[in-house]
């Protein structure tokens, strides 16, 4: 009997489940049922080919048009060119040395062409793709045709070079046809409150549908099981959180916080009090926080999130700053001492009574500072221990570590939240506050952090000054551009500070592609790791082929020898060993440098009040809420911020869309969503770096909020009631299979 476990070759004989084993890493029946079509094509409807994207794997319903043999002239042999057709544009399919094809592809025949999609010439093309055609039967009349035909929807599954969606197709079927079918994990009265299909008719109906009708509800049932087993498993991992010792550290009157408070220059944001209150009273309790505050670059998340450093410090322990760089967390130890001031140097002549020291530990010290930096985390002598995520990789000891604070941690996954939690796993688990200045889509919010619970800052502090921001259309108008090095020119001479940003580094060593500069394919340290591509690029928005992106050297030379040359340049990126880039950072913000060249590495964190402009370069590179959150560093001091988008990117397109959009607006949360409506699934699971992704094959969180909320409220429920799902196995299946799934993944990955 064949049954969830049962392996594939015992279905489907040994050379299928081997080609299904190497192609997508499926094993059992259940790997392959769980393999859902990507959509279904409507008999005698043919694929639109104008939708192809270049580099897909494509399957295209289509109608041979005419077809060609030559003769090769550098080699032996023949090219069989057929042209397909969708009825108002064609593609080329190319065969070498199958001269004998002529006989099948007759002009007239429709049929599934499957492969790659690449250009040339200007021109889509499938090279040797593989093909079935419709018999004639199946073309006269549905209803008569083959099995894998008989449906009115023609199931379209992501496929691989050798197996092609129809094959998939025929094993599928094979499968289902002795499926005795598996226990409904979901109990019967969640599935008729909720109004969800029994599982197995829901497997049937995604594979084999009738009508849209029931892949719609076959849809719905699948994303649920998703959303929940998600969602179970946060609920549960929330509550055995919950349930871990920490250390209380309640306010005290008097301390270092209060001292601290006392000599603020400025009054705190309601948003910061508010904040500050959440704080104050998680880190009171006997079990940790975990916490996410969301808030836009400059709302002041620094101040509150030293404020509850200090109220650690205050209870005798020590609190951890973790940011994504060595720049950043050097800066980050910068701006708390000078935030501090006298509080900050402990054991110095004269230092007030409560002070404490602020260490800053990362890879590039030498080994006489580490080793004195290491000895002030253990000995307790450091309050405050900054320094890269590497430090809690490190197995670097603390005297007494309180509190974990990581910033801006968009790159920081629940895996490496458990791993700091798990830190001190025999003793107490120090308190977690994450800051993020990305604000964070509720769905996002929901499952890739929902192992946290959020606030957020809403409201910039007062006497911020305004950002404007302009498109400047490069190619269409190229004497704005001039204008732009005479507007920076200006704001120089005003004595005030530009940035100037690129997507790439230069030197001619990074290989460039097109897309590669979206916040999701960033190393670390934030600077761009373009993925490789093997086809031309320029075909997804019609710009023919494009020039690569600008890089840092090599603009910044030219702006040295050019339209900037009476100014004082620096250029930064992260390619740049650790000292220099400090030494160059501090001379800007030293006012010792006019302009600053760089790449993202200015992304986070970076604080020059005197910075008024920011010129973008190749905008159109980078994602709509790196885009705010860059131009974020200006307008941080009196005068008013001004951001300049630079694009070539041809007006009307979806690049240019995303620029017009974040000149429309500041409102971060706006970006956000519109930045997530705009992106394709892997890149917004991608960047949180979560084992969730493997999980969630037909959920989307793009698209699916209604699904998630709804499906967390029964989590919760479920799991406050019954937290080890004693009374719940299928449920508790769930979560095995999810994990399983998860740690697969995981494995993968190290
Ligand atoms: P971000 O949220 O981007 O980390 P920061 O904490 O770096 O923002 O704050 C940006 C700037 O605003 C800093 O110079 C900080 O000292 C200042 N600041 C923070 N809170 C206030 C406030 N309530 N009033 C005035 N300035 C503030
Ligand atoms: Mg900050």
């Amino acid at each position: 009997m064949t049954g969830w476990d049962t392996n594939l070759d015992r279905v489907l004989g040994g050379k299928t489940a081997k080609a299904l084993n190497s192609s997508f890493g499926m094993s059992t029946v259940g790997d392959l049922l769980r393999h859902y079509p990507r959509r279904y094509a409507e008999r005698g409807e043919l694929t639109a080919i104008g939708g192809l994207e270049i580099g897909e794997h494509a399957t295209v319903l289509a109608r041979v048009e005419r077809v060609g043999k030559r003769k090769m002239r550098s080699r032996r042999g023949t090219i069989l060119q057929a042209r397909i057709t969708d009825g108002s544009r064609s593609m080329s399919c190319t065969f070498f040395n199958q001269a004998w094809r002529e006989r099948e592809l007759l002009p007239g025949r429709t049929g599934m062409f499957a492969g790659k999609v690449t250009a040339y010439r200007n021109e889509l093309q499938l090279a040797h793709p593989e093909y079935q055609l419709f018999t004639e039967e199946e073309e006269a009349d549905a209803h008569d045709a083959a099995r894998d035909f008989a449906a009115a929807l023609i199931p379209v599954y992501p496929a691989a070079q050798g197996l092609p969606s129809w094959s998939l197709a025929r094993c599928v079927a094979q499968v289902l046809d002795g499926w005795q079918g598996v226990e409904d994990p979901l109990p019967e009265s969640l599935r008729e409150r909720v109004g969800l299909l029994g599982l197995n008719q829901a497997l049937h109906w995604i594979h084999r549908p009738d009508g849209t009708n029931q892949v719609d509800e076959a849809r719905h049932r699948l994303k649920w099981d998703e959303a929940l087993g998600v969602q179970l498993s946060l609920a549960r991992s929330r509550l055995r959180q919950d349930e871990r010792p920490a250390p209380a550290c309640p306010p005290i009157d008097g301390g270092v916080r209060a001292d601290f408070d006392r000599r603020l220059p400025f009054a705190l944001t309601e948003g910061q009090v508010e904040v500050g209150e959440q704080l104050a009273a998680d880190l009171s309790e006997r079990h940790p926080m975990n916490r996410l505050v969301q808030g836009e670059v400059g709302s002041g998340k620094t101040v509150v999130a030293l404020r509850a450093m200090l109220q650690v410090v205050d209870s005798g322990r020590q609190a951890a700053m973790l940011a994504p760089t060595e720049v950043l967390a050097a800066q980050h130890a910068r701006s708390l001492r000078e935030l501090l001031g006298e509080l900050a140097r402990a054991g110095e002549f004269d230092s007030p009574e409560h002070a404490t020291r602020v260490t800053l530990l990362t890879g590039s010290l030498s080994a006489a500072q580490r080793k004195q930096a290491l000895l002030d985390a253990a000995s307790g002598a450091a309050g405050i221990v900054v320094g890269t995520h590497a430090l809690i990789q490190d197995q670097v000891s603390f005297a007494d570590l309180g509190l974990v604070v990581v910033d801006e941690q968009h790159r920081f996954g629940v895996e490496q939240r458990d791993a700091l939690r798990g830190r001190a796993a025999e003793q107490a688990c120090p308190h977690l506050l994450v800051m993020t200045a990305t604000p964070i889509p509720r769905t996002v919010a929901m499952t890739v952090f929902g192992d946290l619970r959020t606030s957020a800052l809403r409201e910039l502090p007062r006497g911020r000054s305004p950002i404007s921001t302009t498109v400047v259309p490069a190619a269409e108008k190229p004497a704005w551009l001039d204008r732009v090095w005479q507007r920076v020119t200006e704001e120089v001479t005003a004595g005030r500070q530009v940035y100037v940003v690129c997507p790439r580094v230069g030197d001619g060593t990074v290989v460039d592609s097109e897309g590669s500069s979206r916040s999701g394919g960033e190393s670390a340290d934030g600077e761009v790791v373009p993925e490789a591509v093997d086809d031309p690029p320029g075909g997804a928005e019609g710009n023919g082929s494009r020039r690569s992106p600008l890089a840092v050297v090599e603009l910044a030379e030219r702006l040295r020898q050019g339209p900037l040359r009476d100014l004082r340049l620096g250029a930064l990126h992260g390619r740049l060993a650790a000292d220099d880039k400090d030494a160059v950072m501090r001379r800007f913000a030293a006012g010792e440098l006019d302009v600053l060249v760089a790449t993202t590495v200015i992304e986070v964190g970076v604080d020059v009040p005197n910075a008024s402009t920011m010129v973008i370069m190749d905008a159109d590179r980078f994602g709509m809420s790196q885009l705010h959150q860059l131009r974020g560093r200006v307008g941080r001091g009196s005068a008013p911020g001004l951001c300049l988008l630079v694009t070539e990117a041809v007006p009307q397109t979806p690049a240019r869309g995303r620029l017009d959009a974040v000149a429309s607006t500041t409102d971060g949360f706006e970006l956000a969503r519109l930045d997530l409506l705009q992106r394709r699934e892997g890149d917004v699971l991608g960047e949180a770096q979560s084992g969730t992704k493997s999980a969630l094959r037909m959920l989307s969180l793009v698209h699916d909020e209604e699904v998630i909320a709804e499906a967390g409220g029964e989590a919760e429920a479920v799991v406050r009631q019954d937290p080890e799902l004693r009374a719940h196995p299928g449920l508790a299946g769930m979560i095995t299979e999810l994990l399983a799934e998860e740690r697969a993944e995981f494995l993968e990955k190290s």
